[in-house]
Parts: C-alpha cells; structure tokens; sequence
C-alpha cells in the first residue's frame, strides 16, 4: 500500500509540439480510488503509463510512497496494471496465466503458509484469489473458452495474486456490454474495499468515474481541471468544463446577464428573467450588469403543474420540442421565448406533447454561474 504524488510532472512525446500531460500535481492517498477522468486524448493513459513506468517522464518528480520512481524500472515499482485488451497469454489456462507473474518474481508470494514449497505457495494463493473472484471452477479452462467479462476477470486476478502496492486500471470496462460493465464496476468496488490498496482508475465514461472514485480528477488538454469528491464535482465545479462533463444529461448553459432591480438580482436570458437567491447575492454582486453564463442541471427544472408553493420569480415559459421518455423519469427539450435550448429532466408523471406550450420553474438555490470569458466559476 501507497500513496503516488506527482510534483510539477510533464510529459512531452518525441515529436509532438505539446504537453500530453502539464504540470501535473497530484497526491493520490494510500489506499485511495482515484480516478482520472476526461475526454479522449486529455493526457490520462500517459499519467497512468507514468506510474507504471512504461512511459518516460520529461520533468518534475514522481514518487510512490516516500520512493522516487523516475528512474525505476516498471518491475521494481510494486505496481501490477490492469489494461481495457486484458493481455492474457492465449496458450496458457487461466491458472498459468494468474500465476505467471508470481512464478517470474523470486520471492514467495505474500500471505503463504510457513512450511509451503513455492509452488504450493503460489498454488494455494492463486486459488485463494481465483475463489474471490468466482473463478475457481474455470482455472484449468483457456482464455479462447472464456467470455469477456471472466478474460476481464482473470486479468484482475492476476493483478490480484501479486499483491501490489498500487493498482492501475486503464480502462478496463470498455470491452464489456452495458450489463456486464455495471457488474464487474461494482465487483472492483468491493475489491478495492476488500483489498485496502491504492487503486488508480482510467475512465473517459463520466458514470464510471462518479460510481467508483473516492476522489476524481477531471483533466482536459494534459491540465488538471479539479480534484475532488464525486458529490463536489456535481455540486461546485470549478469551470464549464467539469461542469459539463460531469452529469448526465449535462447542465444547461444560457447566455445571461445579470441585473440588479429594487434591491434584488436577477438572471436576464433569452425569454426568461429569474431572481438569484439571497445566499448568491453577494457573490455575484461585483457583476451586476455584466454577461454570465448561467448554469443550470436538467434536474433542477420541474413543470410548474407538479409543484407546490411555486415562487414566481423563477417561473419561465417555454414552448416543448421533444420528449423522451425514460421509464423512471421523462427528458424535455425545451425552448425559452428567446431560442435558447435547454433539457430538463422531470417527473414520469408529467403530461406534455411536443409544441405545446408549458411554464417551468428553476430552482435556483442550485444554479452556477461562470465568466464567458475565463469560463471559471463566479460562486
Ligand atoms: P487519453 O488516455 O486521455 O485518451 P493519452 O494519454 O493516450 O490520452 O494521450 C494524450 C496525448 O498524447 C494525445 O494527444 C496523444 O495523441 C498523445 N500521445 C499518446 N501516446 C503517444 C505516443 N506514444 N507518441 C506520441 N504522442 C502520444
């Protein structure tokens, strides 16, 4: 078990003009799930290849626990890594493929009985985590006879048997289906409680990242955009960009202005006017007059028909362009009187058809506000 902490790590490939990852500063907590999150290409596998020393670091300082790792080679680190391929030997069963790399190490694996041979060692340890994992009836079977979903659980497995100090996965759900992915999601969760290792997650699925991380780090371009709980991200990202990314259907952006009338602010958009609450006032008092960009989720828009005690500054008319319905909830693509389109995400029971027209009400205890310019957070 380990904490990893990047100082000041770049990372620039030979030929390339930029930075795959900048400046990154990280300190990942022992026995943490973090997870690194972003879109394609925003520089996560190369952070993740760092750790594990497949990839070169160009400066600054990466260490595992109290060691610098830059200059150790990938055996020496204590790391075992986990691909979204799985990497399994094709010959070999699923039980020679668990216990290669306890077999390729000199030493005894971890936990074995006194007086054991290594080879009963590694047997006894290798069944022990297959029993776990719900392999233990497929040990002797090869990858080619396996489904996806138990390939990715040999290669877990495999990790598993070594007992590292840190666990890297990248991407290992992308392979599965939509089923098998939420299992095995919840199957590493409870590995990672099991196990109390530091587990180091590559994802560029924003669901992944919520369910699994004790912490989430969202990068975008090989730059940090914020690190944080799964529940902070939702509730203050630091810019447009996490904003977005984070949530599904992602948060409605309108472009806004902020106006000050009797003592009271509101939000001014394309068809709507809406009062900002008390506890925002001053926050954003030193903009008053200027553009914002308001934000707002789709779950804090509801139909003024399924609400009691209705505060009419925050009512907006809108006319209904689609609707979509979930089973557990209904999605609406609505347009403001000013053009401006925005999704919210309602009550199953809402009756609406599309080009009807409706009134909708925000609740803005949970609105964001952002500068057009900088898109950082103004709250
Ligand atoms: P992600 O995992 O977020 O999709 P990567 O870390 O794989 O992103 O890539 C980050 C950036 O570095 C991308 O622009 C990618 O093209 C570039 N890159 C990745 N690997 C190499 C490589 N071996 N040589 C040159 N450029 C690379």
């Amino acid at each position: 078990m380990a904490s990893v902490t990047f100082e000041h790590v770049s990372k620039k490939y030979p030929g390339n003009e930029i930075y795959s990852v900048n400046d990154l500063n990280l300190d990942i907590r022992d026995k943490e799930f973090l997870v690194l999150v972003g879109p394609s290409g925003c520089g996560k596998s190369t952070a993740l290849r760092m750790i594990a020393g497949l990839e070169e670091i160009s400066s600054g300082v990466l260490r595992i626990g109290d060691r610098v790792v830059n200059n150790v080679p990938p055996k020496d680190r204590d790391i075992a890594m986990v691909f979204q391929s799985y990497a399994l030997y094709p010959h070999m069963s699923v039980f020679d493929n668990m216990a290669f790399g306890l077999r390729m190490r000199k030493a005894m694996p971890t936990g074995a009985p006194p007086g054991l041979s290594r080879d009963a060692a590694i047997k006894a340890r290798v069944e022990e985590v297959a029993k776990n994992i719900g392999l233990d009836q497929l040990l002797t079977r090869k990858p080619r006879q396996l489904s996806g979903g138990q390939r990715q659980r040999v290669a877990l497995g495999r990790a598993i048997v070594r007992n590292p100090q840190v666990f890297l996965m990248d991407e290992p759900l992308s392979n599965l289906d939509a089923k098998l992915r939420v299992q095995t999601r919840a199957t590493i969760s409870r590995l990672h409680r099991d196990l109390q290792t530091t587990m180091i997650y590559v994802t560029h699925d924003q669901v992944e990242a919520m369910t699994m991380g004790d912490r989430i780090a969202v990068m975008r371009d090989g730059l940090l955009q914020q690190l944080d709980t799964p529940q902070n991200l939702y509730d203050h990202p630091t810019n447009m960009f996490v904003a977005g990314f984070i949530g599904s259907p992602s948060m409605n952006f309108f472009d806004s202005t902020l106006q000050q009338e009797g003592g009271e602010g509101y939000v001014v958009g394309g068809g709507f006017r809406v009062k900002v609450p008390q506890q925002y006032r001053q926050a954003l008092s030193a903009h008053t007059g200027q553009k914002i960009v308001f934000g707002l989720r789709p779950e804090d828009v509801s139909d003024v028909r399924m609400e009691r005690d209705v505060d009419e500054s925050t009512v907006v008319p809108v006319s209904v362009d689609v609707v979509e319905p979930m089973g557990s909830e209904i999605y609406l693509y609505l347009l403001t009187k000013g053009n401006q389109q925005f999704v919210a995400r309602v009550d199953p029971l809402t009756r609406v058809n599309p080009g009807e027209q409706m009134q909708v009400t925000f609740d803005m205890k949970k609105m964001h506000a952002f500068d057009p310019q900088t898109q950082q957070t103004l709250m």
